[in-house]
């Protein structure tokens, strides 16, 4: 496969209520593949009327499937995996081309989703209730009652393993799913529709594409479905947190990040430098990851040492084709977010931060949304790079030797994700953790999160754990019950 060859990808239709479906109107959008800038196939752009089938489908299966013995529906969830795993490659290869993610990766995100659907369908039994101590003459217990159907928005930038991994804890809690995916990486999760349609009961798993204005803002919206869990951007978060507060719906979020990493003067400044490429998720996601540590705190004593080391590793980055194994990175997804990249590295030229390494488009890719590796020093966190999510492939770095100035910088003003500490010195570095106001925390390492680890923001960065027994619960209600004997 060269970079020119465009597979077209056929029309196919959404997952509600069991069938493949067009949108009512007829209404598409266009999916560009971003290394190419052509456009490989078509969404369909749901409306109100196809959200309210869906959320009416899903509300009429909801007894039945919380009805269902947790046992079944884990034994339907780890089918549910088997078919990630059986179509791999062909998902991995639908979101290389529609997203420009390396197919390497996308790979790994297939199988990442199915360990997660396969975790879920293993605590799927933990939505149980308890027995209260309430006295001789009574019996108190609690029951998990499950939401009728659950709203799941995603980002574009991890199409399958969101569309599919995001909606597993819903489903093993015995709630009814309506997912919805990033309309610019779409056609991943219209192939799943296919693979999934006669998988689960009609109206349990159903999967809606559009943009977020139409589709998006009448599912969060419609007054029937009571639980919205969005992962995306704060604006949109915001606009979710709004629509829902007049039905007082529970509303879950993930947002963005601006991550702090700390490097301290006895870290390994060439282990912390290479680590810290890894952290800013610039091979396998250009950096378009919400966990990325995009302000990198580097003490002066070593800062050469790391600034050095760091230049070194982005100059080994395989910039190219998405589509060959050996690429780490491809283009941005699509062109507004190209563009907007753009303005940010010019932004840092324009404010005196110095550019360390890339900024430019690679040479000898003339066509796509293609950016180098991005290094900054110099940063100051007045500058508009180190303030807002950048959510591309640039790194600021901002060097550091006074400790309370570092305290004082290192929590951003709104954002609290992940946070990223390397020093020898493990009561500095737990120190560091406490102090760091983000959901979570890496020490010496590049922040691979053990299964079952709850992920989540803090401040404007989100409401929620996910990845965890709190994700499955979040789905449900407690019901208490007094027995008067
Ligand atoms: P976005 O907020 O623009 O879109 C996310 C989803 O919301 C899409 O499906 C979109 O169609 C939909 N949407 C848009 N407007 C809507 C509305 N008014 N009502 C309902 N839905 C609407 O975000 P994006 O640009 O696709 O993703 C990037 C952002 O996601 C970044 O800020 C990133 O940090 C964040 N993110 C967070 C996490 C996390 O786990 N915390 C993970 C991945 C991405």
């Amino acid at each position: 496969m060269t970079m020119g060859d465009d597979v077209k990808v056929p029309l196919r239709g959404m997952l509600i209520d069991g069938q493949l479906v067009g949108a009512s109107d007829g209404g598409v959008l266009d999916a560009e593949n971003p290394t190419t800038e052509k456009v490989i196939g078509r969404l369909p752009d749901a409306t109100a009327d196809d959200v309210g089938r869906a959320v009416a489908a899903a509300r009429r299966v909801s007894g039945e499937w919380s009805g269902t013995p947790w046992t079944k529906r884990a034994a339907l969830l780890r089918q549910f995996a088997d078919v990630l795993d059986a179509n791999r490659d062909e998902l991995a290869e639908l979101d290389a081309r529609d997203a420009g993610l390396p197919i390497a990766s996308m790979r790994a995100d297939v199988t990442s989703a199915a360990n997660e659907i396969r975790y879920f369908a293993g605590i799927a039994g933990e939505t149980k209730g308890e027995t209260i101590p309430s006295g001789p003459d009574q019996v108190t217990y609690t029951e998990f009652v499950p939401y009728p159907v659950v709203a799941r928005i995603v980002p574009f930038n991890h199409p399958i393993k969101f569309i599919s991994g995001k909606a597993a804890a819903a489903l093993a809690a015995g709630a009814p799913v309506i997912a919805k995916p990033g309309e610019q990486t779409s056609l991943s999760a219209l192939r799943l529709a296919e693979l999934v349609k006669d998988l689960f009961p009609a109206g349990v798993f159903n999967i809606i594409t559009g943009s977020g204005a139409k589709a998006g803002a009448a599912l969060s919206a419609h007054p029937d479905v009571p639980r919205v869990a969005f992962t995306g951007s704060v604006p949109t978060g915001s606009r979710i947190m709004e629509a829902g507060s007049a039905a007082i719906k529970h509303v879950s979020l993930e947002l963005g990040g601006k991550n702090p990493m700390v490097v301290f003067p006895d870290a390994d400044a060439e282990k912390a430098a290479v680590a810290s490429v890894a952290a800013m998720n610039f091979a396998r996601s250009m950096g378009q990851s919400c966990g990325s540590t995009s302000r990198v705190f580097v003490h002066r004593d070593i800062k050469d040492r790391f600034v050095a080391a760091l230049v070194k590793r982005l100059s080994e980055l395989k910039v190219g084709d998405p589509m060959q194994d050996d690429t780490d990175m491809g283009p941005v997804a699509f062109r507004g977010h190209y563009e907007k990249v753009v303005r940010y590295v010019q932004s840092g030229i324009d404010e005196g931060a110095t550019l360390a390494y890339g900024g430019k488009r690679p040479e000898g890719l003339d066509t796509g949304y293609f950016i180098q590796p991005t290094a900054f020093t110099g940063v100051t966190m007045d500058m508009t790079i180190a303030q807002e999510e950048i959510f591309g492939p640039v790194v600021s770095v901002l060097d550091w030797d006074d400790y309370d100035e570092l305290l004082d910088q290192v929590n951003h003003p709104e954002l609290g994700l992940t946070g990223n500490i390397w020093t020898r010195d493990i009561s500095q570095a737990l120190r560091m953790a406490r102090h760091i106001d983000s959901g979570y925390i890496s020490i010496n390492g590049t922040g691979k999160r053990p299964t079952g680890a709850p992920f989540g923001g803090f401040r404007q960065s989100g409401i929620g754990k996910e990845s965890s027994v709190d994700e499955l619960l979040s789905y449900g209600r407690q019901k208490s019950v007094t027995i008067t004997l």
